[in-house]
Formats: structure tokens, sequence, C-alpha cells
């Protein structure tokens, strides 16, 4: 399998765009790939008039699960340990591969397989961390606490995906001691990989009663995952110090163009909030983009839940990677070439 390879710089934004492979349907259908990967950073779209593209990284349809784990998550997890807030973000229109790079294939033990993505492989990394902390010899005691959250946002309303039965929503609160947190969510601390898969198993069982019941695809809807670090030191004369970090690893909406047209009601609600998050995304990362060049910008963070939610995991001193997913099938083309510029302005 191909190496990926991030490219070099201290910015905290970095943009990842992988191709999946063409799948079984696409072959049959007669589908002919109008994406070739150039190198490492770019690719290019084979149209009548090719256009290149160039990001932080290229991964093609030969680099697995391993490759996009060294590339994307363990920088985060070395960066979360370190004390800094961290996010994974998976973009792509529906059926371009967000699930299946975040999770892994969604088949029962998918998630446990070899072919497991992004989530369990980044805790799997962390506990290990964790472990080895105290094996350096020095005076210097270390413990790390995590706490996971599982929330699903959709039709800008918040849902618990760990303790969803009472169907409330939750809100997003704000105060000098927490910052920002949402009130009543459901935090269960982990401390190794069966207790991570199994608050993965009851999310993602919770999610598809939510669709069931409301008649709607998860296609539509954010999955938030975040685990809280407590990381304290105690050194030799007994002082400690604390450090607080946040992981969020984001399985967003399809990015597809919801069809509003002649829709009404719950659907065109739905669809032109699907797009705000999305949209409002793409302005704030935009303007973290333009501020690291050293412009004043105002931060849309407010304009939606997501960016709301995530305000301080994105900017100053958090690290960011996009994962932008996409399909080689030029039956895909419109929404290759969205996703293309969607994942270029961000650099
Ligand atoms: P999304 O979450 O964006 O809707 P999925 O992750 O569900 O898309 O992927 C759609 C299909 O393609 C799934 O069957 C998935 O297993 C498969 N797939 C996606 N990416 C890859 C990949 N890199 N290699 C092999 N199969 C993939
Ligand atoms: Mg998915």
């Amino acid at each position: 399998c191909a190496p990926v390879s991030l490219s070099s710089g201290d910015d905290n934004l970095k943009v990842i765009v992988r191709i999946r492979p063409l799948n079984s349907r696409e072959r049959e259908a007669g589908g002919h790939k109008c994406i070739q990967q150039s190198n490492e950073r770019s690719l290019a779209v084979l149209t009548s008039e090719p256009q290149h593209y160039t990001f932080d990284a290229v991964a093609g349809e030969d680099a697995d699960q391993t490759s996009i784990f060294q590339v994307a998550g363990q920088p985060i997890v070395e960066n979360c340990l370190a004390g800094y807030n961290s996010c994974i973000f998976a973009y792509g229109h529906t059926g371009s591969g967000k699930t299946y790079t975040m999770l892994g294939p969604q088949t029962e033990g998918g998630h446990q397989s070899q072919m497991r993505g992004l989530t369990p492989r980044v805790f799997e990394h962390l506990f290990q961390k964790i472990a080895g902390l105290n094996e350096e010899p020095g005076d210097i005691k270390r413990t790390v606490r995590c706490k996971c959250s599982f929330l699903e946002i959709y039709n800008e309303t918040l849902t618990d995906l760990l303790s969803p039965s009472d169907g409330q929503h939750l809100q997003i609160r704000e105060d000098a001691n927490h910052g920002i947190y949402v009130e009543n969510l459901c935090e269960e601390a982990v401390g190794c990989m069966e207790d991570v898969s199994s608050l993965l198993v009851r999310g993602q069982a919770a999610r598809k009663v939510g669709e069931t019941a409301m008649n709607r695809e998860s296609s539509r809807s954010h999955s938030v995952f975040t685990c809280t670090l407590e990381c304290s030191s105690t050194d030799a004369s007994g002082v400690t110090q604390i450090l607080h970090s946040r992981l969020n690893l984001v399985d967003l909406a399809g990015s597809e163009r919801q069809k509003a047209s002649g829709a009404a009601g719950e659907r065109l609600r739905e669809a032109s909030s699907i797009n705000k998050s999305l949209s409002t995304l793409g302005h704030v990362i935009m303007s973290l983009v333009d501020m690291q060049r050293g412009a004043h910008r105002h931060v849309p963070y407010r304009d939606s839940r997501l960016t709301y939610l995530l305000q301080e995991s994105l900017g100053g001193n958090s690290k960011t990677i996009m994962m932008a997913n996409i399909s080689p099938s030029s039956a895909n083309l419109a929404e290759t070439l969205s996703t293309l510029r969607f994942a270029q302005r961000a650099k």
C-alpha cells in the first residue's frame, strides 16, 4: 500500500484528500475514473481541461487505514496529550467514505477489524501512550483521565447518543468555569478499548433508532464523538499541574446539495439547516485561514450549532485535520468538484 505523508509547516489546519476505490456498483454501471492522483500532495480531475489541486496530502485508493491513521490520527493524539484541543472532520458527499475513514466498514465488528478506521486507532494509540507515560525514568508522576461523549446534530438540534431515551434536545451553554459545554450531556469514563468500543456501538445503535423513529437518513446528521482528557503531572516536590484538552472526531452530514425544490415543512427546514452547519464550518475555517495570514476577521462560530460546539477546538492553538473524502467515479464528478473546492478554500 502507498504511504501517505503530510506537508511540513506548522499550520494548525491540515487538509487531506482521500480518494476511495471505485465500488462494484460504479464499475458495473460502466463508470470510469475521473480522478488521478499526481503525487503525494496533488491530484488531477480529468475533464476536457484537466484541473489540478494541491493539498497537505492526497491519499490514493491504495492508501490503507493504517497509513491514514499515521498521517491524520497519530499527530492528533500527541497534540491532545500535550494539552491542546484537536478536531478531525470527515467531509464529503454521501457514499464518499466518511464513515469508513472515521470508524471503518459499517458491518458488525467493522470498527474492530483490520479495516477499522481512525476513531478506534486513535484510542488504541492514546491508551498505549498513557500506559507508557510513567515508564521513562524521572521524578514526574503522570496520570491521564479520559471521558467520552457522543452526540448528533440534526436540524440544528443536539441529541445525546449515549443517553437518548428521554428524547430531550440538549443546549449549548457557556460560562467562565466550563467554557463552552453541552448541558446534561452524558460523559463516560473510558480506560481501555473495550470501553470505547461499547460507547461506539451504543451510539451507532441510538443513531439508527432515531433515524427509524423520525424516518430520516444518517447522512443528514453530523455525529461528534468527543474525548476530554485531564493530564496531571506531579513533580518530586509534590506540585501538580493539570492540563485539559479535547479531542473531537466528527463525521459530517453528506455535503451533497439537499434538494429543497418541492420540499416542504420538515424536509425544507432540514435541507437548509444541513447546509447551514456545513457552510458555516466553511466560513469559520476560511476566517481562521485568513487570520493565520495576519488578517483581522470575525469568526462566525455562533452561526451554527456545530461550530459553536467546537469553538474551543477550532482556531487558536488547536489542531484540525480535515479529511475530504471523494469518489473517483465520473458519476460523482459534480459532488467531487464541490468537495475539492471546499477543501481548497481551507488552504
Ligand atoms: P459515507 O459515510 O461518506 O456516506 P461510507 O463510509 O459509508 O460513506 O462509504 C461508502 C461505501 O464505500 C461503504 O460500503 C464503504 O465500506 C466503502 N468505502 C469507502 N471508502 C473506502 C475505502 N477507502 N476502501 C474501501 N472501501 C471503502
Ligand atoms: Mg456515513
